[in-house]
C-alpha cells in the first residue's frame, strides 16, 4: 500500500513559478506527488522536462503530466482530431523525458454519436497512439459533463483493448455527473485490476440535469464536502490501495494536506 498526495500543478505557495521550484516546495511541504499542468499546451522543452524529472526524482516526488483541455479525440473536424493525436504525443514525450508515471487526458465528446460508437471511435483513435505509450501510460479521465465521454465504464471498454491505457478517476466529476451521489466503494470494485490508481480530488459545483444527472460547474476547496474526503480515505485504506491523489481544489497544495492529515488521522504513515 502506498499513497501519494500533491497539488494539481505548481503549489501556490512556491517562490517561483517554475515547474522545479513547484516540485521542491512539494517537498518541503511533505507531500510526494505533483501533476504538471499542460493544460494550456505542451511549453515545456525536453530539456526543462529532464532536469524537472532529475530534481523530481531526487526529492521522490512522483510526476504526472495533464495534457492540453484541448483534445477531442472524436471531433467531426480532422484537423482538430490530428491536434489532438500531435498535443497527446507531446505530452508523452515530454512525460518520458520527466519520467512521469502517466499523462492524463479528456479524451473527447460524444457529438452526434451514442455512448457505443463514441467508445469504438476512441478505441479506433486512440490506437493510432500506441507507439508514443511504449514508456508511459495514458489514463483516460472520468468527466464531469454529460456531453463529454468518459463513465468509467466507458473508459474500462478503451483499456480492455488497449492495454497503454489506464482509468483515472476524478471523482468530483463522477459526483457532479452522478447529480451530486458518489459510491466510492462501487468504483473500486470496477477497478480492482489495475495495480495503481491514479485519481483527482476536490469538492465541485454542479447544476441538475435530470434525475441523478448533473454537470460540473468549478471545482471547490475540499471544505464543501461535496462529495466528502474521509469516507473515500477510509476505503482506501480498507482496500490497502496503491494510490495517487492529485488535490484539484482552488486551494492546490492547502487541502492536499489536509487530505494528508485525514490519512494521518486514520492511522497511515507517510
Ligand atoms: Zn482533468
Amino acid at each position: 500500500m502506498k499513497i501519494r498526495i500533491g497539488p494539481a500543478g505548481i503549489p501556490l505557495s512556491a517562490k517561483e513559478r517554475t515547474s522545479i521550484c513547484g516540485v521542491k516546495t512539494v517537498s518541503e511541504l511533505g507531500l510526494n506527488a505533483m501533476e504538471v499542468e499542460f493544460v494550456r499546451g505542451v511549453k515545456m522543452s525536453e530539456k526543462a522536462a529532464i532536469e524537472l524529472g532529475k530534481v523530481a526524482k531526487e526529492l521522490d516526488v512522483s510526476l504526472s503530466i495533464h495534457a492540453p483541455y484541448f483534445i477531442n479525440l472524436t471531433s467531426k473536424d480532422k484537423s482538430k482530431i490530428l491536434a489532438s493525436h500531435r498535443m497527446i504525443r507531446e505530452s508523452a514525450e515530454r512525460g518520458v523525458a520527466m519520467e512521469a508515471s502517466i499523462v492524463v487526458i479528456h479524451a473527447g465528446y460524444y457529438g452526434l454519436k451514442n455512448s457505443q460508437e463514441c467508445t469504438n471511435a476512441m478505441i479506433e483513435e486512440i490506437s493510432k497512439l500506441e507507439n508514443s505509450f511504449k514508456n508511459i501510460i495514458l489514463g483516460l479521465e472520468t468527466t464531469g459533463r454529460l456531453s463529454q465521454w468518459g463513465t468509467i465504464d466507458e473508459i474500462l471498454e478503451v483499456c480492455k483493448k488497449l492495454k497503454f491505457c489506464v482509468p483515472v478517476i476524478d471523482f468530483a466529476h463522477i459526483y457532479a455527473r452522478n447529480g451530486g451521489k458518489i459510491d466510492y466503494s462501487e468504483i473500486f470494485d470496477k477497478i480492482k485490476k489495475f495495480k495503481h490508481i491514479h485519481s483527482h480530488f476536490s469538492s465541485i459545483n454542479w447544476t441538475a440535469a435530470g434525475i441523478g444527472k448533473g454537470n460540473e460547474k468549478n471545482h471547490l476547496p475540499i471544505s464543501h464536502n461535496k462529495p466528502e474526503f474521509e469516507p473515500l480515505a477510509k476505503e482506501i485504506i480498507k482496500r490497502k490501495l496503491d494510490i495517487t491523489i492529485i488535490n484539484e481544489s482552488p486551494l492546490l497544495e492547502k487541502d492536499a494536506l489536509i487530505m494528508k492529515r485525514v490519512f494521518e488521522s486514520l492511522g497511515y504513515k507517510f
